[in-house]
């Protein structure tokens, strides 16, 4: 069923009873082309472009739970391709274009809303380093603006520029960032890749991946053993466990990291705003609830709930950046498990078995990423090479020092 202004108006008019299940609650067949671990966002749009772009359909998507239920329902929805590598801005910028295209062609409201990312800057050295970001961002063809105090004020004068215990000194912008309805992502890819014929097969566990003459051959999981041509791991915190299956040690500790959500007020912040004196970052969700986090809590965990440090933390700095938050009351907070890559940007690359396929290190940002990852891992699936945009993001790297170090991006141990 294709949505549309019509097929609105006409289930308006006959009681609503006329939708139908937005994909299929598949079962398990015994043998795919392609077996996907996971059912986040990355998996879901792997399938996708699987199909649309290569023509290959004999897909599962595995997801222990329901999709979504990881951190593609859990992130705070912010997308943007503000990066200062080589390695890294133009994979960023070409999952911003396929953002700005999305909801065409998935014909689904994804609530896309370019509301702008502001990065606030407090010092000379900052604003330094923001004008190279810029330049960067610039030089691979994306939208940057440096904006000084006055021009910050009037974009956001809902922050501290009076008696600032970190006083504003301006602002790295990029208007075409924004925000993302996360679940609406998910539901999104899950229908477009049903129509094409992927079968999405929820509460099915992977439990072990089956290694035959080094090259993987199939999955195990809660409903029965998979054999499949090719096995792809899409399953961020997960990472270091599933590919433990395989024999295979990552480069990828898992961590929690935490996000809050306000009661809904009248509308008070209009963009995407980043504190640049500490990790605090803030923006308003369409119901009117201010949607903020900060700092991963810190220590290696696979519970998806965080501590109470951390929490302490991020509402200090939301007091030293924007204090008439604290008149605000918290709704509630929840936990996702992050996947941090050592020097801070993910793995798209093939693994030392045969047939097994990782997608992996997402740290901090990977929402943002999940068009462009879905793209180029599909691309290396299919074509057994890594797509242009991706060739950084290999697994070899961290043996091989071609590391790509994007500062504030990455776990606490890595290699700055
Ligand atoms: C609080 C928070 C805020 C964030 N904010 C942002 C943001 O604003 N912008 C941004 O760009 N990024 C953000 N991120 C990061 C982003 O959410 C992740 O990097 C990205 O969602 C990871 O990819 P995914 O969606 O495929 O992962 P997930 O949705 O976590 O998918 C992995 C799936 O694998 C499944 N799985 C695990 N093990 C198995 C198994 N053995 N068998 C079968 N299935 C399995 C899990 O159940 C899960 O559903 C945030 C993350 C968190 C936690």
């Amino acid at each position: 069923m294709r949505y549309s202004a019509l097929s609105l108006a006409l289930n308006a008019l006959t009681g609503q009873r006329r939708w139908r299940p937005a994909w299929r609650d598949a079962a398990p067949r015994e043998r795919y082309d392609v077996v996907i671990v996971g059912g986040g966002g990355h998996a879901l749009a792997t399938a996708y472009y699987l199909a649309k772009n290569h023509g290959i359909t004999d897909v599962a998507i595995l997801e222990r739970s329901w999709i979504g239920s990881g951190n593609a329902g859990r992130n705070t929805t912010i997308i943007r391709s503000n990066y200062l590598l080589p390695g890294n801005e133009p994979f960023y910028e070409w999952s911003m274009k396929l953002w700005e295209g999305l909801e065409q062609d998935l014909n689904y409201n994804a609530m896309i809303s370019q509301r702008g990312v502001l990065n606030l800057y407090h010092s000379d050295a900052q604003r330094d380093a923001f004008a190279r970001r810029g330049n960067a961002m610039r030089l691979h063809g994306a939208d940057a603006e440096l904006l000084d105090c006055e021009q910050v004020r009037a974009y956001a004068p809902c922050l501290a520029f009076e008696d600032a215990r970190f006083p504003i000194h301006g602002g790295l912008l990029q208007r075409r960032g924004g925000t993302a309805r996360h679940d609406a992502v998910v539901w999104g890819y899950a229908r477009a890749a049903d129509r094409r014929g992927v079968d999405i097969v929820q509460n099915c566990e992977v439990t072990g991946i089956r290694v035959e003459g080094g090259r993987a051959v199939g999955v195990e999981t809660t409903r029965g053993g998979i054999r499949a041509g090719k096995v792809a791991l899409a399953v961020a915190g997960s990472s270091s466990r599933v590919a433990a299956m395989a024999g295979l040690r990552l480069p990828v500790e898992s961590h929690v990291l935490q996000a809050f959500v306000s009661e809904g007020i009248k509308p008070l912040v209009d963009h995407v705003i980043t504190f640049g004196a500490g990790h605090f970052y803030i923006s308003q969700s369409d119901k009117g609830g201010l949607v903020f986090g900060g700092d991963i809590d810190g220590y290696n965990s696979y519970a998806q709930r965080g501590n109470l440090p951390v929490v302490e933390d991020v509402c200090e700095s939301a007091m030293a950046v924007m204090p008439i938050v604290g008149r605000v009351r918290v709704l509630r907070s929840w936990g996702g498990l992050m996947d941090m890559s050592m020097d801070g940007s993910p793995i798209i690359d093939r693994t030392p078995v045969d047939g097994l396929y990782l997608n992996a290190g997402w740290c901090y940002g990977g929402f943002k990423a999940t068009p462009a990852s879905g793209w180029c891992f599909a691309h290396l699936i299919a074509s057994e090479n890594p797509h242009p945009h991706a060739t950084a993001y290999r697994l070899d790297r961290f043996a091989t020092g071609h590391l790509i170090d994007e500062r504030g991006m990455g776990a606490q141990p890595n290699m700055h």
